[in-house]
């Protein structure tokens, strides 16, 4: 019992036959444990004694229950060894597993190993993302979702002839089989105090069972389509890659160029061979269509996990995908983790969103990585797709570590929208106050008491606190960096929140002289107000943070605009995904260059993403598509090339500055976050950078010690310290203790710095 051999066959090289090394007899004697504390001292595994009546139960992803100091907690099973490795007096036993079946698939526990050693994260932290939803939350709040059934006993006794509501329960079910009890006693106008009598009688059974919270999807017509050339080809690089170096296939295809129509192919193919397959999107809020037509592809084989489900849906389906009974999970960055026994594929649409970048807690992972350590764990295929693929990822393709495939055109040679960039300091110059150019307002007209549709897009991020002129479109820079410095209102200063800068607030334009100096931030709700004001006939829909909040709003808006009950959608960043509404001719681009304003050395490569987007919303139809971008600096390489469709050149561009300003994908960047009490935090960050130093850390590679750009976020006072490297943590190793109330965060290559 509980004795596993696993025999390894070697040629031996002496006599040219064959023989058999028992290698290893593994016996289950001891397990190596990570309790479930999220704490450093206890970032270790810990070895226990298996009893011997579980050798043969006990395996590794199990919740087991342990001894620990003078309590009993929680933990995991996340190794077995026949060798002992503490004092035998030391040694404890397993008091019992928690589960009968383990809950964590023992690729997931090496994956959460991994996390833990590439972020520098604990692995009791790593584990908590392959548990069931609910255990990350307190098991308690979920259970089985269960329900009565009610069935009729064959040959059951007579009932009393007065009994008029046993009657009609009896009569019901006659006519009907089995029913959920609540459904049957709502027919029969009875109460539950009658099943009981009737049970007791032995007239009827009743059984609890197990439902299933079910998930609601649009189902979508499915017709059958013919691959274009370019399509077949990529689906046989993606199938011909799958069979051999198993590298990840980026697919870089224009805005309607059929890549969800490519992965819905590969994905047949890898059901066919009897695997799984994860489908990841950026936020699945944003994207329901791409969702409908995986539903209509392989029905009930399809299961979605996004986070406007109910915590019990949630484990529901969880559970499902634990036992094997889906095939094809479609998710946010999560679903990454989704515990499919059998995966051979996960498809990354939209790679390029920032939104895979994990951004709280103690492991802030980039999905696109963790999805190529999980299939390199399991055999599996990674495929990425994009119009707009991240700059790190392109460079990896030219490079040979991705291969790469290209769709240079709209399926059925439909032609990309034309995109106007209009200068609105041309505008300003004109006389012209208004939010929109007279461009915009032209094609705005021409849409009255058409059936055709607009998508306004307001470029707003986060906050916008750089200061423009409105004359000459100049934007306070940092000297240092290539990235704007940000206005502390408080103050009176700009900051560069990459380096120390930082400068009083200039009267007048450094450039021009000009007094128009303005903080850029209009909202949502204005352009609104503006639009209905200036064109009273065309009716509007808003799709932001505000009109989104209660639980399917968006999908409800999004429905209503595609049934037409509008003509103008308005909208932040949302409004640029993945949408196909074949009747938008058009779509205009408010503030388009705001984004290049960040404070980010993203903020180009953003702002190309953006645009090529949100244009790729429009002429998805029959109709041909206008774009109108307005902006202050349109000869921006970001939007020129985003204008004229041209990645590569864009690409080309970026690159240059990224390797000269050492970013990456040319070296790393590590965030060190400290958060606590003012003192302590300053103390704990300064201590973190001068050991850094010790370490050989070089003085030019350090960026601070400093306040966070937003130095206090409830009552925590924030202190950063950043890294360059050219291997990833390279340096960083053990970091050195600080005040116990000071929280340290280490973030690889952060998506922001804030
Ligand atoms: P992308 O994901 O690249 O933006 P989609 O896969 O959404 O593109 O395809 C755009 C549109 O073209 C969709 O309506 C899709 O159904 C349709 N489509 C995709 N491939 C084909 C094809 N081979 N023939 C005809 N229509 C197609
Ligand atoms: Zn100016
Ligand atoms: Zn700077």
């Amino acid at each position: 019992m509980g004795v596993q051999t696993s025999a390894l066959v070697q040629a031996c090289g002496g006599c040219h036959g064959l023989f058999f090394e028992v290698r290893r007899v593994e016996e289950k004697l001891y397990a190596g444990v990570i309790v479930d504390v999220r704490a450093e001292a206890v970032n270790r595994i810990f070895q226990y004694a298996v009893p011997e009546r579980y050798r043969s139960v006990l395996q590794i992803g199990h919740r087991v229950l342990v001894p620990f100091g003078r309590r009993k907690l929680e933990g995991y099973v996340v190794e077995f060894s026949s060798e002992l490795e503490v004092e035998e007096h030391k040694l404890r036993s397993i008091l019992k597993p928690l589960d009968p079946e383990p809950v964590i698939l023992p690729s997931l526990v090496e994956l959460a190993r991994w996390m833990a050693e590439t972020y520098a994260g604990l692995f009791s932290e790593a584990l908590q993302f392959m548990l069931p939803p609910a255990s990350r939350y307190g098991r308690e709040r979920v259970g089985v979702k269960t329900a009565q059934v009610v069935a009729l006993r064959e040959g059951h006794p007579e009932l009393r002839p007065n009994a008029w509501a046993q009657r009609r329960v009896v009569e019901i079910l006659r006519a009907r089989g089995q029913m959920l009890a609540s459904e049957l006693l709502a027919l029969a106008d009875a109460s539950s105090s009658t099943l009981h009598s009737l049970e007791k009688n032995g007239v009827i059974s009743l059984d609890t069972v197990r439902v299933e919270r079910a998930v609601e999807v649009d189902a979508v017509p499915d017709p059958p389509i013919v691959l274009t050339e370019k399509q077949q080809e990529a689906v046989e690089a993606i199938l011909e890659e799958m069979d051999g170096a198993r590298r990840p296939v980026l697919l870089h295809g224009v805005t309607g160029s059929g890549k969800t129509e490519v992965y819905l192919q590969v994905i047949a193919e890898v059901l066919r061979r009897g695997q799984q397959a994860i489908v990841l999107v950026p936020e699945i809020a944003l994207t329901p269509q791409i969702l409908n037509r995986f539903a209509a592809r392989f029905k009930d084989r399809v299961t979605v996990l996004h986070s406007a489900l109910s915590l019990g849906e949630r484990f529901d389906q969880w559970c499902k995908i634990l036992a094997g009974l889906v095939d094809v999970v479609v998710g946010a960055r999560s679903a990454v983790f989704a515990p499919l026994p059998r995966l051979g594929l996960i498809v990354l649409d939209e790679e390029h969103e920032r939104t895979y970048k994990q951004e709280d807690g103690s492991i802030r992972y980039q999905t696109r990585e963790v999805a190529i350590k999980r299939c390199a764990l399991v055999g599996g295929q990674v495929v990425l797709g994009s119009a707009t693929p991240a700059v790190e990822s392109y460079h990896r393709a030219l490079k040979g570590d991705y291969v790469l495939t290209e769709l240079p055109e709209r399926v059925e040679k439909r032609p990309l929208p034309a995109i106007e960039i209009v200068d609105m300091r041309e505008e300003f110059a004109q006389g012209n106050r208004s939010m929109f150019s007279r461009r915009l307002r032209e094609e705005l007209t021409c849409l009255a008491g058409t059936r055709r549709q607009a998508i306004i897009l307001l470029n707003r991020r986060g906050f916008a606190s750089f200061v423009l002129c409105r004359e000459c479109g100049e934007v306070l820079g940092c000297p240092n960096c290539q990235v704007s410095l940000t206005y502390h209102k408080g103050v009176n200063r700009l900051k560069c929140h990459y380096c120390l800068h930082q400068e009083a607030l200039p009267r007048q334009c450094p450039k021009c002289a000009s007094r128009y100096l303005r903080q850029f931030g209009v909202g949502t709700e204005q352009l609104e107000e503006a639009l209905s004001k200036e064109f009273p006939e065309l009716k509007t829909l808003r799709l932001d943070a505000d009109t989104t909040r209660r639980k399917g709003a968006h999908a409800s808006i999004l429905r209503q605009f595609a049934q037409g009950q509008a003509q103008v959608l308005i909208g932040t960043q949302m409004v640029a995904k993945g949408l196909d509404f074949p009747q938008v001719t058009l779509v205009g681009v408010l503030a388009a260059d705001l984004s290049l304003r960040f404070p980010d050395i993203r903020s180009s490569e953003r702002t190309f993403q953006l645009l090529t987007q949100v244009a790729g919303r429009s002429g998805r139809g029959e109709l041909p598509g206008t774009v109108i971008v307005q902006a202050y600096e349109p000869n921006h390489f970001a939007l020129e090339t985003a204008r004229q469709h041209d990645y590569l050149s864009f690409y080309r561009k970026e690159i240059g500055f990224r390797r000269a300003l050492g970013y990456p994908p040319f070296r790393h960047l590590t965030r060190i976050l400290c958060s606590g009490p003012k003192r302590e935090t300053e103390d704990a960050c300064r201590l973190i950078a001068n050991h850094l130093l010790d370490q050989g850390v070089a003085q030019r590679d350090l960026i601070g010690p400093f306040p966070a750009p937003v130095n206090r976020i409830q009552g925590r006072y924030r202190w950063q310290v950043l890294v360059k490297s050219d291997e990833a943590l390279q340096g960083l190793g053990a970091l050195p203790a600080v005040h116990p109330d000071v929280q340290v965060t280490i973030d690889l290559d952060p998506l922001h710095m804030l």
